[in-house]
């Protein structure tokens, strides 16, 4: 049976009051032990564009209260942005570190799909150029669905709900009510800028190192933190993935040289004097013979904080 357009717009108004509610609205309602409290979602913490079996690209989701702020968006982060319980209608802001693809794939993707399940507000993302053209370029490869979907379902134009601004130079980014946003710039050729965010809230302060190499921007943006999920790269396992050859061996300096082994990691949390270290961003990614206490020990012998692991959706 055919369902006028009518109706059918007044089926997926519905469905959008409906996510507007969403469980994951409700879930930080009920859940008092956490209410008022920063809350940390790792979303994604594979390093690297490959696709991954068993973990997502770079995403973190800082929650304070009802809103959702994310930093970076790498590839899978609407689908675990949903599988952590987060509504659409709860995101304000997005901060993108770089334009490597596996922090900024779902760019657009996210507005795009989220659009669909109760994202009605304008939200607010932050990160290097090329980010405005970035996002008409893609409000225009996929104007045939955005138009449909305007035309069928009555959503509003998605254009005006996607607001870049391009970050140029470390400093404060965004401030509102609920968390100031401030940044450094970090090391990471040959993309420039690249940015980590540290994130201010009533009751903590999470930082986000982005993809850089030991940098001392870095240990001061963190300075004193609650938290700084810290890139790491494993380099002995790096040598057994390219090889000996003389471009394996260029690979191998350009990797060492834009990221931060285990030892450095250790040596910069340390530095910073931040209460817990997350290690995310794992180079290699999907590499079963790495195991827990080989991430782990070059870290430990450098930093006395506490370390945790990061893994997919761990809420911290
Ligand atoms: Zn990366
Ligand atoms: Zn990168």
């Amino acid at each position: 049976m055919a369902v006028r357009p009518s109706s059918r717009r007044q089926f997926f108004r519905e469905m959008t009051a409906l996510a507007a509610v969403s469980p994951a609205v409700r879930m930080i309602a009920q859940a008092p032990a956490r209410r008022g409290r920063t809350r940390l979602v790792l979303l994604g913490t594979g390093g690297g564009p490959s696709p991954k079996a068993d973990r997502s690209a770079p995403a973190q989701a800082i929650v304070v209260g009802d809103t959702v702020y994310l930093v970076d968006c790498g590839n899978g982060t609407p689908r675990q942005y949903v599988r952590a319980g987060l509504a659409f209608p709860a995101l304000r802001a997005l901060f993108l570190t770089h334009q490597h693809s596996d922090h900024n794939a779902d760019y657009g993707n996210l507005f795009l799909l989220g659009w669909t399940s109760g994202l009605a507000q304008p939200v607010d993302c932050y990160g290097p150029p090329p980010l405005v053209r970035m996002t008409r370029s893609f409000l225009e490869m996929q104007a045939y669905d955005i138009e449909t979907r305007i035309r069928d379902e009555g959503r509003p134009p998605l254009g005006p709900l996607i607001r870049p601004h391009e970050v140029r130079a470390a400093g404060l980014v965004y401030e509102d009510t609920r968390v100031r946003v401030t940044a450094a710039l970090v090391h990471h050729p040959p993309v420039a800028p690249a940015f980590a965010y540290r994130l201010d809230t009533a009751d903590r302060s999470i930082v986000v190192s982005g993809d850089t190499s030991r940098s001392d921007a870095l240990i001061a943006l963190a300075r004193g933190a609650d938290v700084l999920v810290h890139e790491v790269l494993y380099a002995p396992a790096i040598d057994r993935l390219f090889g000996t050859d003389s471009n394996a061996r260029r690979l191998r300096a350009h990797l060492l040289d834009s990221h931060t082994t285990t030892e450095e990691v250790g040596r910069v949390a340390q530095a910073a004097g931040v209460k817990l270290l997350v290690l995310s961003h794992f180079v290699p990614g999907a590499d079963p013979t790495v195991t827990d206490d080989m991430w782990l020990g070059g870290v430990r012998q450098r930093f006395g904080g506490e370390i945790l692991l990061g893994r997919d959706l761990l809420e911290i």
